[in-house]
């Protein structure tokens, strides 16, 4: 271990007694200050090196200290850092970022809106969708759609989407005409009651559009895939089906794509694969790989039509398509498709689930489920009921042990390294998982 690069000790207790973390319990608890990163690799204050297995917070597509994006954000910075993108003012790099995801998108989009995240870009959608409904004579379409165990960010309105009661407690009321359905969670049979799990899901969505009354609902959101939730992978028609009965009824469907877009699971999108045809794209994380705060919302022609006529579509975020943002998302794009980054995440992902998938054979461990690189270990008191195990105690193990970080929820771990991780590394993160359960199970 190398000296100390900064004094760490007042760092820290100057974190201790000013900030406040997300997810943080005690104000004198362990501190890890980040300083520097390349590729996979980080290394904190203190030298320590770490293997980065969670790309931040499921995102850094292309990985850390990637000089083209420095040097494209230096660029644009000494032409244009800033200026409003609202009203009749834009800038070529959100026009041609615009462009770039249209073209990528799996099913046709028309328009695109900036945001500055994840969760604001959902907000955006749900107003979008409201208003879609409202200008077109129908008002009273307010109700909102969400599913227990998704993400969709902590503002009040994807806040109120998120279907985790952590997020909602203390902290109410949330939005209302918000109504949280069963996802589809093949592992979990006792949720269903002995039903099909799509079919049980089928059922309610259905129930619940004929109870609130489908004149009354607006949109439906969800993610494709379930990321904060546990990468739950759902059956292959469950999606299309959940479409077509919404559209039967005029309910539009938000597909959350947060994580699941530009690369992670080896597609720009999961709605490509899975053949879901959403009214609305909610991207961001991979969008710039977090060399830039950014989100991008894609809005489908006929909702697009709506929301931009009469007096167009009322709110913006000051940061909205933000010229330096927007030049390293396309150069972050580049990256990704010049480095065959889609194809990496396949091959890399089944690499690193092909051997941890020989986990399932430990009795703490209840499903390991992967796609691309986006990877969740589910831990179970007894692997064959599924009764959940707490899987709080295994990132600080790993991190202390292998110096390579991952998250969990409450019961399952998560992987999401960067779309560059070598084989090797794919070798050592499943290693040091392996010695750890191993070694608890
Ligand atoms: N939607 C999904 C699926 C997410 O995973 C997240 C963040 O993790 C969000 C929305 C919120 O994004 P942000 O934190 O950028 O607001």
């Amino acid at each position: 271990m190398t000296a100390p690069l900064v004094d760490v000790d007042a760092l820290v207790k100057s974190d201790q007694s000013r900030l406040i973390h997300p997810h943080l319990a005690g104000a004198d608890t362990e501190r890890i200050v980040m300083v520097e990163g390349s590729g996979c690799q980080l290394r904190d204050a203190h030298g320590r090196e770490y293997l980065d297995a969670t790309g931040g917070l499921m995102l850094g597509h292309v990985g850390h200290g990637r000089r083209e994006l420095v040097d494209v954000a230096a660029g644009q910075m000494s032409k244009l850092e800033y200026f409003s993108s609202f009203h009749e003012f834009t800038n070529e790099p959100s026009i041609k970022l615009a462009s770039r995801l249209i073209d990528i998108a799996p099913s046709p989009m028309e328009r695109v809106y900036f945001t500055s995240g994840g969760a604001e870009a959902v907000d955006a959608a749900l107003r979008m969708a409201r208003l879609y409904h409202h200008r077109r004579g129908e008002p009273e379409r307010t109700w909102v759609l969400a599913r227990n165990f998704g993400y969709h960010g902590v503002t009040y309105g994807g806040g109120a989407a998120t279907g985790m009661p952590m997020f909602h407690n203390g902290f109410g009321p949330m939005l209302p005409h918000v109504r949280h359905l069963t996802p589809p969670m093949p592992f979990h049979p006792e949720l269903y009651g002995g039903e099909d799990p799509t079919e049980f899901c089928l059922r309610e969505l259905r129930q619940t559009i004929e109870e609130i009354g489908a004149d009354q609902i607006a949109v439906m959101i969800g993610e494709p895939i379930l990321g904060a939730g546990g990468v739950v992978i759902p059956p292959h028609d469950y999606w299309p089906r959940v479409r077509e009965l919404l559209a039967a009824h005029g309910i539009l469907l938000i597909l959350d794509e947060v994580i699941t877009g530009l690369g992670r699971i080896g597609h720009w999108f999961a709605a490509e694969p899975m053949g879901i045809t959403p009214d609305f794209i909610v991207t961001a994380k991979g969008l710039t790989s977090g060399y830039f705060p950014m989100g991008a919302l894609l809005v489908a022609g006929h909702v697009a039509d709506v929301v931009t006529r009469d007096e167009g579509f009322i709110g913006g975020y000051t940061y909205s398509g933000h010229a330096t943002g927007c030049a390293v998302a396309l150069e972050n794009l580049d990256i990704i498709e010049r480095e065959n980054l889609l194809a990496a995440a396949v091959e890399i992902g089944d690499h690193l689930g092909d051997q941890l998938r020989r986990l399932e054979e430990l009795p703490i461990v209840g499903q390991v489920r992967q796609i691309g690189l986006m990877i969740g270990i589910e831990l179970a008191q007894d692997p064959a009921t599924g009764e959940p195990l707490s899987a709080g105690w295994v990132a600080p193990l790993v991190r202390e042990r292998h110096g390579i970080i991952i998250r969990n929820n409450p019961n399952t771990i998560l992987l999401s390294p960067p779309l560059v991780l070598s084989r090797s590394e794919a070798d050592q993160v499943a290693a040091a998982v392996t010695d750890v359960l191993t070694e608890y199970a």
